[in-house]
């Protein structure tokens, strides 16, 4: 983490010291929340839905030695050190900005609309095979979360794996800039956040800013399969020496595989006639590997390292996370989020699971998705098929939706509407034979994990 005394992370930050005395004091990483703030901290009050000046005093408690302070903010506690800045959400980035270029490490950024963290974590996994690595933690990966898990990295760092997620246009180039990335990964393009974005389109246009500002010899790893970036790449002004690698399902590509075989819980791919697995399912996340590999092989990194790299990832939980409930059905936890794409992937997904004698699909809204959110979720209904799911239940007003689309092609009471959470726990209940299966999946929004939670005690 960054480590500096007082009066640098003043100059980095455009900032004055309140107390003059304070300069030495030595500052060890920064938080932005008062309740996990660490001995040593700068606290950095953000004003978002809550103003965090209010709790610069609790962070002291809790071992911050000093903190930012916005100009003409009332009240300045002055027991403390303090450093005056404009804007303490401003001097955030810009200390990140300043932090990164003092980094030697190699900075990797993963953009698209799903699959990020996925990546994140496979990349990391496969690259602390061979160098010492930071990755961004839980969904650090926005315009707070991106500078703090850059100025957690320590300077020996050898490769930083970020997550970069953004809702707006305009947000990735503020990222881009305070990241610098030497590779960039984008995933794939889908529909998450169009409601801010209008069209897929501007969508593909805003993640590529990633690319912005890409120094010399720096590479982009792209999902070839996606027209929309191949369009997209040609219209950016990108120096001469950056290298542009193609992965996707699809054998035009740099990277791809000539075949994928699915187990209950891992999958195994060939790519240039060797065949590698992850503990993963579905078909998505092997375009997300091979992205992995193309960045892992750009490093250097030995076939044996990326075997062993894709063998023992973890990944970050809530992404088709399997467990078992006492009674010993398994349910199947992608709750973390929901769109358009990774409802589509995680429905594929479950819908080719055969050894279950019993699968029921628990799904609620779909946020964020504009004027056409009501055909989004009709879609989605659409693609559930009696042959290879046995019920469908939802819970939202646009979940709803889903249902009653796949009303018509489902037996009587195999697809239902429920308004709260409690009621699908008890249709599940009542209906759970041995050998079954469950797959819950909703926006974030929807915190269906609570739903999983209480289907694991059945
Ligand atoms: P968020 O925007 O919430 O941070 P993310 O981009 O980090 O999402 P992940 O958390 O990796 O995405 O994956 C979320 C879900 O998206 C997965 O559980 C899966 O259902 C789906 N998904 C993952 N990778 C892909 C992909 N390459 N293409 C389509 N869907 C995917
Ligand atoms: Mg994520």
């Amino acid at each position: 983490m960054i480590q500096k005394n007082l009066n640098d992370i003043a100059k980095m930050v455009s900032g004055e010291v309140l107390l003059p005395d304070s300069q030495t004091i030595l500052i060890k990483g920064v938080s932005i929340d008062s309740r996990t703030t660490k001995q040593g901290n700068l606290f950095i009050p953000i004003i978002r839905n809550d103003d965090g000046h209010k709790y610069a005093l609790n962070a002291v408690d809790n071992g911050a030695v000093a903190s930012l302070w916005q100009k003409n903010h009332p009240n300045p506690p002055l027991n403390i050190p303090l450093i005056i800045v404009e804007d303490t959400f401003v001097a955030l980035q810009a200390l990140a900005k300043a932090y990164r270029t003092e980094l030697h490490a190699i900075i990797i950024g993963i953009t698209g609309s799903n699959g990020k963290t996925t990546t994140k974590d496979m990349i990391s996994s496969i690259l602390s095979t061979t160098f010492k690595v930071h990755k961004t933690q839980g969904n650090l990966n926005g315009q707070y979360g991106l500078p703090i898990t850059l100025l957690e990295t320590n300077k020996d760092t050898e490769v930083v794996v970020l997550e970069m997620g953004i809702s707006y246009l305009g947000e990735m180039e503020r990222l881009a800039s305070i990241a610098q990335p030497n590779v960039a990964v984008l995933t794939m393009i889908g529909e998450s956040h169009i409601s801010n974005f209008g069209l897929r389109e501007n969508i593909a246009q805003a993640k590529l800013q990633i690319t912005n500002g890409l120094p010399e010899n720096s590479v982009i790893v792209i999902n070839g399969d996606e027209e929309l970036l191949e369009e997209g790449i040609k219209k950016l002004n990108l120096h001469e020496s950056v290298k542009i690698i193609r992965f996707g399902l699809s054998n035009q590509n740099d990277y791809f595989t000539t075949s994928i075989s699915a187990l209950s819980d891992s999958t195994t791919f060939v790519l240039n006639g060797h065949s590698y697995s992850f503990p993963l399912i579905g078909a998505h996340n092997v375009n997300n590997a091979l992205a992995s590999i193309a960045v892992a092989e750009h490093l250097g990194v030995t076939k044996e390292n990326i075997t062993k790299g894709l063998k023992k990832l973890e990944i970050t939980g809530m992404r088709m996370e399997k467990s078992k409930s006492k009674s010993g059905f398994i349910v199947i936890n992608d709750a973390w989020n929901a769109s358009p794409t990774s409802m589509k992937s995680a429905i594929e997904t479950f819908q080719e699971l055969s050894e279950y004698n019993q699968k029921i699909i628990v799904l609620g809204d779909m946020f964020e998705l504009g004027e056409n959110e009501i055909l989004f979720h009709q879609e989605i209904g659409r693609l559930l098929d009696p042959r290879y799911v046995n019920y469908v239940f939802t819970v939202g007003k646009l979940a709803e939706y889903i249902a009653l689309e796949a009303m018509g092609v489902f037996p009587q009471g195999h697809v239902i509407a429920f308004h709260q959470k409690e009621e699908i726990v008890k249709a599940v209940e009542s209906i759970i034979q041995t050998n079954s299966v469950v797959l819950v999946k909703g926006s974030r929004g929807m915190k269906l994990e609570e739903v999983v939670e209480q289907l694991k005690e059945i």
